[in-house]
C-alpha cells in the first residue's frame, strides 16, 4: 500500500471510531474536531492529510513544528500541543493558530507578544494536570481560573477552554470527567471557554463521552512513532 492510500485507510478508521463515540455519547458529530498529530512525520505526510480533507493538525516541538507549516502552506489550522519554553513562544505565536499547552502565566505574555507582533490571534488552552499525576505538564485545577484569566485579557490571545492528558496508567473516564468538571466552572467565568482538548489514539471514546471537543490524534492516523530519546 503506498502512504496516501496507508493513510486514508487509517483515517476512514478513526472517523469511525469517533462517530461511533458520538453515537453512544448521544452527541453530534459536529461537536467534535479531529486533530491530526503529525510530530515525528515528515511535511509530505502533512500535505497528504490535507488532500485526504483534514482539516486541522497539531505538533509538539519547536523548530520542527514552523518548518512543517512553511513546508505544508495551504488552508490547514496549526495546534501546538507540546511543552513550550518560554523563549520559543513568540516564534511559535507566529505560525500556531491554537497553543494548547499554556500553564503558565510567564508563558502567556510572551504569546502574547509574539502574536501581537505578527499582527495574529491565537486561540489558547489551559493545560490542566488531572489527580495524582505527578511530572505531567499542567497547572492544578485551582490554577486554571488564574491563567485563564490572563489570557482573556490579553490583547492578542483568545481563550478556547481546557486541555488534558489522561494519566499514563489511570483510569481515563475518570480523568476526563474530571476534566469536564474542570471546563463547566471555567466557562461559567468564561462563557467564550468552551472547548475541551482531550483524547488520543488510546483514549478518545472516553474523552467524546466526557464532552472533548478537540481530539489529538496521531498513531492512529500516521502509525507508531519510532521512540523518542
Ligand atoms: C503525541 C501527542 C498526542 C497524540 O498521541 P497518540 O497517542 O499518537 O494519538 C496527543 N497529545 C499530545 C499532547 C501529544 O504530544
Amino acid at each position: 500500500m503506498n502512504r496516501a492510500d496507508e493513510l486514508s485507510a487509517n483515517l476512514a478508521q478513526v472517523h469511525q471510531r469517533i462517530g461511533a463515540a458520538c453515537i453512544s455519547a448521544g452527541r453530534p458529530r459536529d461537536d467534535v474536531s479531529l486533530i491530526v498529530v503529525t510530530k515525528t512525520y515528515p511535511a509530505s505526510d502533512v500535505i497528504a492529510l490535507a488532500s485526504l480533507g483534514v482539516t486541522d493538525v497539531g505538533e509538539n516541538r519547536h523548530p520542527e513544528a514552523g518548518d512543517k507549516h512553511d513546508e505544508a502552506a495551504g488552508d490547514l489550522t496549526w495546534h501546538f500541543v507540546g511543552g513550550l519554553q518560554t523563549n520559543k513562544a513568540s516564534a511559535v505565536a507566529r505560525y500556531a493558530d491554537f497553543v494548547h499547552s499554556v500553564d503558565r502565566t510567564k508563558l502567556v505574555g510572551a504569546l502574547d507578544k509574539g502574536a501581537r507582533a505578527a499582527g495574529r490571534t491565537v486561540g489558547c488552552f489551559v493545560q490542566v494536570a488531572l489527580s495524582d499525576e505527578s511530572g505531567r505538564s499542567g497547572v492544578t485545577p485551582d490554577a486554571v481560573l488564574d491563567i485563564a484569566g490572563a489570557i482573556a485579557s490579553a490583547t492578542s490571545l483568545s481563550l478556547a477552554g481546557v486541555m488534558a492528558v489522561a494519566p499514563l496508567g489511570g483510569d481515563p473516564d475518570a480523568a476526563f470527567a474530571e476534566l469536564r468538571e474542570i471546563s463547566t466552572s471555567l466557562i461559567a467565568h468564561h462563557e467564550e471557554a468552551t472547548k475541551i482538548s482531550a483524547g488520543m489514539s488510546g483514549d478518545l471514546e472516553s474523552a467524546v463521552k466526557f464532552g472533548a471537543t478537540h481530539l489529538r490524534v496521531g498513531r492512529s492516523v500516521l502509525g507508531e512513532r519510532p521512540p523518542t530519546r
